[in-house]
């Protein structure tokens, strides 16, 4: 039927084989996490618009063509899906003075919403795992945020590459600034509509631009490393030097500047040539000024956000599989008396921990033994009348050789869960 509702463009479901390679993907990230002693913020998903146009800032691909916007009809107030993560964790920090005690370690998830073209990588509701480390200066807190990602890759089984570039701080990007107005604009029949419109605005946004028309104009700019201050080149050369020390390997790319308003010092990229045209699946740096940007007493701060949906494609590219939860036992009964122990059966299963489905909605015992093969379950309980008198059950193995085995309850309730803990 055409006229059925279907999701909104660039917004999937995520069905149930699906979100079990997500919750998959879930549990390895939060036990990663835990290692690193960053603790979890959730905040709401929907905030005052100011909020990221303050953060991100008014002269980004974000907040000019991409944020989900509308009044609210009942007070008048704009609001916004949050396009990132990064700008509520840090209001959410000044507004309950997170960091009265020291800095803090955090992270979050959760889906953000952009109005891109939808295509391969690039959705309108995709999801990050965010991590922001706030209140240290660095250089270690940066390359601790680099060695983590590695950490996790491995884990993943896959290999995007580093790369590794730094915008200075305030005074040495204006000076940087005006030598890229001075020169863009001596280049105005070269400049592409976007560059022209930004070039007073946000002049290091066009570096940023993806027109190959505009790519020998961006590889002869002045670069912003001939401005740098010792004290940023310090700071630079420290993360590169603890990088080196953990065995990371990077590629200092000096085109490379994000695309929110917000970054400073350090900033990379985790990029892959696996995926198309959509190759970034991590990125962040350091925001020393977004604190008090957004109101807050002055605090230094760092972090990144991944995709996951380019993540989970990318360890899929690689031909790799994320273990995902199938049940321990499916239980097939036939018979009234049966259906009573099974219900029994199960519930003294589930109360030990093991996963079991209980076979709803009849039929004979052939149809629901397809059911439990289909179940991807490890064993299938059998329970007939005759079963039930004897408190018995018998047992036949689904997913490796083995005869099926009548036995009394009790030792079948023990046989799967020994089974089911050497899985685990
Ligand atoms: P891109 O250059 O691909 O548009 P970005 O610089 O806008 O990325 P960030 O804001 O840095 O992206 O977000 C961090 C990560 O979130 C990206 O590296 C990417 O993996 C993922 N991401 C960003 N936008 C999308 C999207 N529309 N769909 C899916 N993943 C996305
Ligand atoms: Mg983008």
């Amino acid at each position: 039927m055409s006229n059925n509702i279907q999701s909104v463009r660039g917004m999937n479901d995520c069905l149930p084989d699906v979100s079990d390679t997500w919750q998959g993907f879930e549990a390895i990230v939060r036990d990663w996490l835990r290692r690193y002693g960053y603790r979890e913020i959730r905040t709401p998903i929907l905030e005052h618009t100011g909020l990221f146009k303050r953060a991100i800032g008014e002269v980004t691909d974000i907040v000019e063509k991409e944020m989900y916007t509308f009044v609210d009809e009942l007070n008048g107030e704009s609001l916004t899906l949050r396009p990132e993560g990064t700008a509520s964790s840090v209001r959410a920090v000044i507004q309950h003075n997170l960091l009265y005690d020291g800095g803090k370690r955090l992270w979050y998830t959760g889906p953000m919403f952009r109005h891109e073209r939808p295509q391969k990588g690039r959705y309108r509701q995709f999801h990050q795992v965010g991590v922001e480390a706030l209140g240290f200066v660095g250089p270690d807190v940066d390359a601790e945020l680099i060695v983590m990602c590695a950490d996790l890759w491995r884990e993943l089984g896959i290999a995007p590459t580093l790369q590794l570039n730094t915008l200075g701080d305030h005074e040495s990007r204006q000076r940087h600034r005006q030598k890229l107005i001075a020169y863009y604009a001596s280049h105005q029949d070269v400049l592409d509509e976007d560059a022209k419109r930004r070039l007073h605005s946000n002049p290091l946004r066009i570096l940023d631009s993806k027109n190959p028309a505009m790519q020998a104009l961006n590889d002869a700019a002045p670069k912003l490393m001939d401005e740098l201050e010792d004290e940023a080149l310090a700071h630079f050369d420290g993360v590169q030097t603890l990088l080196r020390a953990n065995g990371i390997a990077f590629e200092i790319n000096p085109r490379l500047v994000r695309g929110l308003d917000y970054y400073n010092r350090t900033v990379f990229e985790w990029v892959t040539d696996q995926l198309g045209a959509q190759g970034t699946v991590c990125a962040g740096g350091r925001y020393d000024g977004l604190v008090e940007q957004l109101g807050g007493k002055p605090a230094p701060a760092a972090g990144f956000a991944m995709g996951i949906e380019r993540l989970l494609a990318l360890v899929e590219a690689g031909g790799r599989t994320i273990a995902t939860p199938t049940p321990d036992a499916y239980i097939v009964h036939a018979g009234d008396a049966a259906q009573a122990f099974a219900w029994q059966v199960a519930g003294s299963l589930r109360s030990i921990g093991i996963a079991a489905v209980l076979h709803c909605g009849g039929g004979s015992f052939k149809s629901q033994m397809k059911k439990a093969d289909a179940s991807r379950a490890r064993y299938a309980v059998i329970i007939g009348d005759d079963e039930a008198a004897a408190q018995q059950v018998t047992l036949k193995p689904l997913r490796e050789a083995g005869e099926q085995t009548r036995v009394e309850v009790a030792r079948a309730i023990q046989f799967i869960q020994e089974a089911s803990t050497q899985k685990a």
